[in-house]
């Protein structure tokens, strides 16, 4: 069984309606700009409120890695939260109920990955879907020409477009282990951001090309590495699943990024490098005073 999913196919990705421009250019333009301004307007408001104490109890408990923010950074990380807990839909499947507890672990774990930077908060993302536990769904892979389709369980996946689907229960049991290196929240927003650029290819949107050039040479040697040790029957320190592609490598590595920061600094530092002036965070500095990794 494979603990994490698979990026879903072209095949379950929700197309968006083709829409008819009925109205003018000007018009249209207009109405898209007015609209940016209110959206503009309503994220500034949700940004200044801050959360409740019941909700900041539930991120103390759940997302250890906030113990290491600094005010500010705290505050930003707040801001995020109530934006994507107003504008994304959550909806609980195969019995589950909702709940805050819920709700607030998957944002603020989501929001994690967007710090310090100019971001649309997960603009591919329209709803979260969370099972209680481990879902069954149809996998399809192809051997010599032949589609093979089967029954699948899976913890999480990530659509190109519209969707986060993630179990509870495994969401729960990472967050019980911070420094365990796994997380299904990290890893599936972490394919979102991949996605960012139009494509799921373990290149996210990174900027100037010169940091294209080190971020393939860099990730690309690491996973070089990874497929030949497991080929070689030799332990890794990175999750083997990275070896799947370099889109799995990508949201495997920022797990550990955010989970063993430590120990991806100081086995792995060039790998640590290209995270860290991606995702403008320093968690290896702040490891140890939360004592989440030994
Ligand atoms: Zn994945």
């Amino acid at each position: 069984m494979g603990r994490r999913s698979p990026i879903a196919a072209s095949g379950h990705v929700r197309k968006a309606p083709r829409c008819r421009l009925t109205s003018s250019g000007v018009t249209f333009r207009f109405l898209s700009s007015m609209f940016g301004v209110f959206k503009k307007r309503r994220r500034a408001a949700l940004r200044r409120e801050p959360l409740t104490v019941a909700e900041r109890a539930i991120v103390n408990k759940n997302v250890p890695f906030v113990a290491a923010l600094d005010d500010d950074d705290r505050k930003e990380l707040e801001g995020l939260v109530r934006i994507f807990l107003a504008e994304k839909s959550f909806e609980g499947c195969g019995g589950l109920e909702l709940t805050e507890e819920i709700k607030v672990t998957i944002g603020a774990l989501a929001c994690t990955l967007l710090l310090h930077r100019e971001t649309d908060i997960y603009p591919g993302v329209d709803a979260i879907l969370v099972y209680p536990s481990a879902y069954r769904a149809i996998s399809r892979a192809r051997e010599g020409g032949v589609v093979i389709e089967g029954e699948q369980a899976r913890v999480g996946e990530s659509w190109m477009r519209g969707v986060v689907i993630l179990a509870w229960d495994h969401v729960k049991s990472d967050a019980s282990e911070p420094a365990g290196g796994h997380n299904v929240v990290l890893h599936e927003f972490a394919h979102q951001l991949d996605g960012e650029d139009g494509a799921m290819d373990g290149a996210p949107a990174l900027g100037a090309r010169a940091r294209y050039t080190s971020w393939a040479r860099v990730l690309g040697d690491e996973f070089g590495d990874l497929s030949k040790k497991l080929h070689a029957g030799r332990p890794t320190d990175i999750d083997p699943y990275g070896a799947t592609n370099p889109a799995e490598f990508f949201a495997v590595v920022t797990e550990m990024f955010f989970e063993k920061p430590r120990a991806l600094r100081q086995r792995h530092p060039a790998l640590y490098g290209e995270l860290a002036a991606f995702y403008r965070q320093d968690p290896a500095a702040h490891a140890a005073s939360v004592a989440h990794e030994p």
